[in-house]
């Protein structure tokens, strides 16, 4: 018969094991603390009604300084080892509903905090799966003239900070290329010399660092008050939150591999 904690069977966790799995087999990611930034607020006077100035609820404030109108913070980046599974072994949950196509798991390990609104970003380039659609000089148009977008009238924004082009076409069909017709340095500006007028719109399909946010809250797994590692669910950014604005943050300008001094 096992003494002390651990009774039963007598069958321990083999904890060096998982740290070794997840050490050889895990993938190294950028992972950023994320939470709401101060002009995204809920319930500020505890009350339904503005108080003076202040709406009692703002989803985030467009040309907002400190998180250019997204809404939230990312703090804190540093380099995180993850076991990343693809939602393709994990069709149960994609039945219960809880989790769509696309998203993915990730496990870290025993110790490491990641919790729901966190920022994963990974370190290596993989296309957009179905492109992006930019409505050339968006930046400039419209409302957006009021506001400072960090944006040339040359530059739009992408979602994600872009490796390389594969393919981009206008409204009208004309095609255009990386080098020739635009340039791609590794941030999330697309820069272009000529290309379809302000106001068309394009289609753009590229490889890009994915951006992931932590959507669910963490499984948190213990066992005779031991940490076993935190599994949680990843949604891509722009899926999590399409609606961002055309602005540009001073992180965005940054081509990726800056950011790692790779
Ligand atoms: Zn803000």
């Amino acid at each position: 018969m096992a003494q002390g904690n651990y009774k039963g069977l007598g069958i321990d966790f083999d904890f060096s094991s998982m740290r070794g799995q997840i050490d050889e087999r895990g993938e190294n990611v950028i992972h950023e603390i994320g939470l709401r930034c101060t002009c995204n607020r809920e319930d500020m006077f505890a009350g339904e009604t503005e108080h003076g100035a202040h709406a009692a609820r703002q989803r985030r404030r467009f040309g907002c300084t400190i998180c250019s109108g997204y809404g939230y913070i990312y703090r804190q980046a540093r380099y995180l080892t993850a076991m990343i599974t693809g939602i393709r072994q994990s069709k149960t949950q994609v039945e219960s509903g809880w989790i769509v196509p696309g998203d993915a798991t990730m496990s870290v390990m025993p110790g490491e905090l990641v919790s729901a609104g966190d920022l994963i970003t990974f370190t290596w380039s993989e296309p957009i799966s179905d492109g992006q659609t930019i409505t050339r000089g968006a930046a400039a148009m419209g409302d957006n003239q009021s506001r400072k977008t960090g944006l040339e009238d040359d530059e739009d924004r992408l979602w994600y900070n872009a490796e390389s082009s594969i393919y981009c076409e206008d409204e009208d069909g004309n095609v255009y290329s990386s080098g020739s017709n635009f340039v791609l340095n590794g941030s999330k500006i697309i820069k272009w010399a000529g290309g379809p007028a302000k106001g068309k719109s394009y289609t753009i399909k590229y490889n890009a660092y994915h951006e992931w946010v932590v959507f669910v809250p963490p499984d948190i797994r213990r066992d005779h008050g031991r940490d076993l590692g935190t599994r949680v669910a990843i949604r891509k950014r722009h899926v999590a939150m399409i609606n961002t604005s055309a602005a540009a943050s001073a992180a965005d300008k940054i081509p990726f591999c800056n950011r790692l001094s790779c």
